[in-house]
């Protein structure tokens, strides 16, 4: 057992969500603030007051903190704790993890948000306790986090489970990266939001389009939770849209499974928050496979896919992971080794 306290971080596009627990991850604190998108000095000061806020709440002092790990949405060093790249937050070349030593210090570990994720599931046993599993994490962009033998795999360029970019449909929606047709312009909730406007604004019926007044010219736009809630009323424009979704995110399931030979997909992210209405296309597009396939039917069996509840919180808790690992990978390793059936070097588990 540690004897202080681990503080994660999951910095989102929108929020940040602060979770303390003690050394064997009970529960101390918890904070959801806002994000500041844009000044990574004034985001950097915002990560560390929203740590501050949750332990002054808990009546917890900052020296009773034992370790941080934070993820990101973005490229990250983790060797260097720096934030390499992270779009959405405007942040690049962030030196986040000696900023954050700097002023509460103790060790600091960073790391992309999904994979942190993924890592967090593996070390609590979530998943059916699968030693080789991937996190598929659906939210405003698609990545995956992807855990070997226990171990996180990231490459040599932590590209490894950027499966946002596999191209699902040739001919699809044009992806920021530069090609057409990748998942992520297929299934993310930014990408159904801009397929669904880009429908609207042709003029296809669907109860997404707001009735042709005045009002309609301030409306907000459609987002991914409007588009699987017409879905679900049966709305033939948004079927059409969570069906290409569901078959695209089966699709990458499938080349998870048949990449790495996972014994568990994971999905979470914001937009798996609707549910059913999401879950429904991507079992029908795995049927799809499976009916086709009889390696599909194998790779693909019926108890692969696990759909995280809305308020899995499975960021924040693999931040709270990389805070543990960072604070005492002796421990770590020891606890890891029967998992894996051979040691952890103390290095690859600080660093995962
Ligand atoms: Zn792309």
């Amino acid at each position: 057992m540690t004897t202080g306290l681990l503080a994660g971080v999951d910095v989102g596009g929108s929020k940040i969500a602060v979770r303390v627990t003690d050394g064997d991850l009970r529960m101390v604190g918890r904070l959801v603030v806002a994000t500041a998108v844009g000044d990574p000095q004034a985001a950097v000061g915002q990560v560390a007051d929203a740590i501050h806020t949750t332990l002054r709440a808990a009546d917890r002092r900052p020296a009773d903190l034992e370790a941080i790990g934070v993820g990101v949405p973005g490229r990250v060093d983790p060797e260097a704790g720096v934030v390499t790249l992270a779009v959405n937050l405007g942040w690049h070349g962030l030196a986040l993890g000696p900023e954050l030593g700097r002023r509460f210090g103790v060790p600091v570990a960073i790391e992309n948000d999904v994979k942190a994720a993924a890592a967090g599931l593996f070390a609590r046993g979530l998943a059916g306790g699968a030693s080789d599993l991937a996190y598929l994490g659906i939210g405003t962009g698609i990545s995956a986090g992807v855990v070997l033998d226990g171990r996180l795999h990231r490459g040599p360029r932590g590209l490894a489970g950027e499966v946002g970019h596999l191209v699902v449909t040739e001919d699809g929606p044009m992806c920021a990266c530069g090609l057409r047709g990748c998942l992520e312009a297929v299934a993310s909730g930014r990408g159904i939001a801009a397929i669904a406007e880009a429908e609207v604004a042709a003029g296809t019926p669907t109860a997404l389009a707001p009735a042709s007044t005045p009002a309609s010219r301030t409306r907000r736009p459609v987002s991914a939770a409007d588009v699987y809630a017409a879905a679900a009323t049966g709305d033939p424009l948004a079927m059409r849209i969570v069906a290409d979704a569901g078959r695209a995110i089966a699709r990458a399931i499938h080349g998870l499974v048949m990449s790495y030979d996972v014994r568990s997909v994971v999905l979470g992210g914001g937009v798996t928050g609707a549910g059913e209405a999401f879950l429904a296309p991507v079992t029908a597009g795995l049927d799809l496979l499976r009916a086709a396939s009889a390696l599909a039917r194998e790779a693909l069996t019926h108890d692969i896919v696990h759909l995280l509840p809305p308020d899995a919180d499975a960021g924040a808790w693999g931040a709270v992971v990389l805070a543990r690992d960072a604070a005492l990978p002796a421990r770590v390793t020891a606890a890891l080794a029967p998992a894996t059936g051979r040691p952890v070097a103390a290095a690859e588990v600080r660093s995962p």
